[in-house]
């Protein structure tokens, strides 16, 4: 792409160009037949389930272990938020219980790749072809592929290519980042395309529609990344697998499925901790990594609906007993490619020190 066009005197006016050849340049990348920009990965997951038109009592199930991103957009757009359990070994939402959670209501099922780590698309979208909702037909498949850009799915498809709609952040911390903030949908139904890209630009010439578009810089920048994606994304993966190596050996710890052919990008590397260590014992290791060895960690992610207010409130008398025991045990030591192997290995030592510091305070009892 050159940066001045063959209209190069209109440059300045338009946006357009250059957003353009970073959405051509995207759905190639991921096999999807269309890509539509937007300012956010937040706003381009509005506006997909903005065109659903959700009327109240409408069912739209997602994994209780998340971001809280994706269930305050199904509460923001009418919809009804319904919970279903997360798969014990990837915490990827469980097809088993989504079978269980469906029902004629069931508009849509909100799958996220959660922290890099890909879910079987393919075999939701033929769940939700043997569960037709009586009106509108198989409920939606939606995809938070937030943290999974440049992923694979176990049927070895791109991340993107399959499901109704994908939605990509490219906000600062996630796997490519349009200077800070961004996003993108990938899609195969081009009615969706246009309805998205009228949402995006003041409705078209029909409907309601607000500004949600990336700027020219941002898709400048963006095309720098995507070429950059599969390189930045092998060194992730080397340093996460490298980790689990370093770690193996450490009987307290739960680590993270080793999988190959990018079928896990390792957004983060998440530590399971034991059953016993669920909540209490897990907060006191997160703050003597901190407090004696430096090293910070995070939870990602709590269960929803005890972590956010509007959340919980909307879920009343809704319960994920596996999603609340498993995200209690969870830990989220920083990781990234671009730490030195000094710190890498600091982390790593740490790690060891502070697990075996918490195992010595209260040994389990016999
Ligand atoms: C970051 C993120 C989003 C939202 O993306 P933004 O671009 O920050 O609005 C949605 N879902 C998940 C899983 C995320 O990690």
């Amino acid at each position: 792409m050159t940066l001045i066009d063959s209209d190069g005197w209109r440059t300045g006016w338009r946006s357009a160009d250059y957003v353009t050849a970073f959405e051509t340049a995207f759905a190639q990348y991921t096999g999807a037949d269309q890509a539509i920009a937007f300012n956010s990965g937040g706003t381009a997951l509005e506006m997909i389930l903005r065109t659903l038109r959700l009327r109240p009592g409408d069912e739209v199930i997602s994994c209780a272990v998340n971001f809280v991103g994706p269930h305050i957009a199904v509460i923001g757009q009418g919809g009804q938020l319904v919970l279903a359990e997360p798969d014990p070994v990837t915490l990827n939402l469980d097809p088993a219980d989504t079978e269980r959670a469906m029902g004629p209501r069931t508009r849509a099922i909100l799958v996220t790749h959660w922290n890099g780590a890909t879910a079987d698309i393919a075999r939701f979208t033929e769940l939700a072809a043997r569960r037709p909702h009586p009106v509108h037909g198989p409920p939606r498949v939606i995809v938070d592929a937030a943290r999974a850009c440049g992923g694979r799915t176990p049927s070895g498809a791109r991340v993107g290519a399959e499901g109704w709609a994908t939605l990509f952040s490219f906000e600062s911390k996630k796997l490519m980042t349009t200077l800070g903030q961004g996003g993108m949908v990938t899609t195969n139904d081009p009615a969706l395309a246009r309805q998205l890209e009228d949402l995006r630009t003041y409705g078209g010439r029909e409907g309601w529609g607000t500004n949600q578009l990336l700027t020219k810089a941002q898709a400048a920048v963006g095309m720098v990344q995507l070429a950059r994606l599969d390189d930045m994304n092998a060194a992730r993966i080397a340093r996460a697998h490298a980790r689990t190596a370093a770690l193996a050996d450490i009987p307290e710890l739960d680590l993270p499925p080793s999988l190959d052919e990018s079928r896990h990008l390792y957004y983060r590397h998440n530590l399971l901790l034991p059953e016993e260590w669920a909540g209490g014992r897990r907060d006191e290791l997160m703050n003597t990594l901190a407090a004696r060895y430096g090293v910070g960690s995070i939870i990602s992610d709590p269960v929803t609906y005890l972590a956010h207010g509007l959340i919980r409130h909307h879920t009343l008398g809704q319960c994920c007993p596996r999603a609340e025991q498993l995200a209690a045990r969870l830990l989220c030591p920083c990781l990234h490619p671009q730490m030195t192997s000094t710190e890498e290995a600091l982390i790593r030592d740490s790690i060891r020190a502070a697990t075996a510091d918490i195992t010595r305070s209260r040994p389990p009892t016999s």
